[in-house]
Formats: structure tokens, sequence, C-alpha cells
């Protein structure tokens, strides 16, 4: 994951390195002529104040994104937001001066940027609250986090981990925390990295803690790691590997 390209605001001249969400081989770019920034009508109005600075400004934009790779050529639908701020651009005297200059952040992509990779094999209980996670990633990102959790749990179930105990014939769940607790010997491992997405997780769901991007993409890359200690053919034969030297206590011969 390229955290600098989703984090940071772009410009006309130097969009971030989106990689397609279609082939993830090539680098999304807007098509010649179809990116429109317009200024934002109460924006324009304040132009009259007496206090007005250029730092006011506020832009919509749009913009049409294709792909780089020749075997692709996907084509993504972009909006975001954005406004002017200080840059520093060369001047012609070769030394570095201030202007002002227009800055964007992208709030949707349409298809969604696949922000992991979610091996074939993840199933779509899983892979599904992450999709939705990725398409609210810009606009939302506590919204964003809260799916992760969403796919924290389904990810519990698959593993085998029970939802509920049964208590004089009523249900009482249990909580994330506990179901972690729960997981099979087997995936031992994995717990660590499962409760650390879910402290993160936890900063989502309560509206007085704002969650940041870079804990959602932390929780991106913890939960990007264990699905492909899980699910990826990789995974699977050295898992595989590995039982059969232990059964054999020695080399495989
Ligand atoms: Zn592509």
């Amino acid at each position: 994951m390229d955290r600098r390209a989703l984090k940071i605001p772009f410009t006309r001249e130097s969009t971030p390195d989106w990689l397609c969400p279609r082939c993830r081989k090539g680098l999304l770019r807007f098509v010649p002529g179809k990116f429109h920034a317009e200024e934002r009508k109460d924006s324009r109005d304040a132009h009259s104040h007496e206090a007005w600075d250029p730092d006011w400004i506020e832009y919509t934009y749009s913009g049409l994104l294709q792909c780089g790779n020749d075997n692709c050529g996907e084509f993504v639908a972009n909006s975001g937001t954005g406004g002017v701020d200080i840059d520093v651009v060369i001047g012609d005297d070769g030394e570095p001066e201030q202007t002002w200059g227009d800055f964007f952040r992208p709030k949707y992509f349409q298809p969604p940027l696949r922000l992991i990779d979610l091996p074939e094999e993840c199933p779509a209980p899983v892979s599904t609250p992450l999709q939705e996670s990725f398409r609210l990633f810009f606009s939302s990102p506590a919204a964003a986090s809260n799916n992760v959790r969403i796919a924290l749990e389904a990810l519990l179930t698959e593993l085998g981990v029970k939802r509920f105990n049964t208590k004089n014939g009523k249900r009482i769940f249990l909580n994330l925390h506990s179901r972690i607790s729960l997981l099979p010997p087997k995936y031992s491992e994995l717990g660590e990295l499962l409760l650390a997405i879910k402290w993160l997780g936890n900063a989502g769901s309560h509206a007085d803690s704002a969650v940041t991007i870079d804990d959602v993409m932390d929780a991106y890359e913890l939960i990007d790691h264990v699905l492909q200690e899980l699910y990826t053919q990789k995974a699977k034969k050295a898992k595989a590997l590995a039982k059969l030297i232990n059964k054999k206590k020695g080399p495989k011969g």
C-alpha cells in the first residue's frame, strides 16, 4: 500500500500513483481534458470580504482516470474537494519562491480503489465489508474503520469462533475481544494481529474519538497480513510443508 499516494493532496501537474483497481498493475492518470475543478458559490461570494485571502478558496472537482497498463485501460471516475495553499516553485532566477497553488483531495472513486489485495480464496463475508471499506476510505475514515471491524467479526466466524453463549435458553453475544481470545490454537499466532486491528477499530465506533486515515491504513496492513497468511496458496503450501516436516520429525526426504 502506497500510503503517501493515498494521503497527500495532489495538483493539476502531478497526480498520485493510484493503482488501477482492475489489474492492480497500471497507474491511474487523468484523461487529458477530463479534469474539471470549479470554485464553489460560497467561496466565490467570499472574495468581497475585507479579510479575504486566497486560502479561503474551496473547489469541487471531478475527473476521469484511465489505467496506463496497455492490456487493461480501465476507466475510473473520481471526485473530491480542493483549495489553495502556499506552494514553492523555482523562479526564473533558479531560486525557490513562494506562490499560491491549487491542491485537491479525492473523496470518491468509482469503481473504488482496491487498497489491499484480497486473495481469491478469501470468503465473501470477509471480503464484502472490506470492499465497502475501500469505497468509504476517502470520504469517511470512521465508516471505513467500522467495516474493517465487520470483516474481522466475519473472519472469526469463518475460523470457527462462536458468536454467542447460550444461558437459560437465551443467546448472550460475545464481544470481539472475547471472541479473539477463543481462536483455535492453530490460529493463535494471528491473535495479536487481530487484537491490534480491534483496537484501531474501537476509535472508529465511538463518536467522540476521531479515527484517522492512518488508523485505517494500519488496520488494512494488519488484516492484509492475516488474509495472506490464511488464504494464499503460498501460505497454504508453507503450512502443509511444515506439517509434513513436523510429522516426520525431520526433512521430508
Ligand atoms: Zn488496469
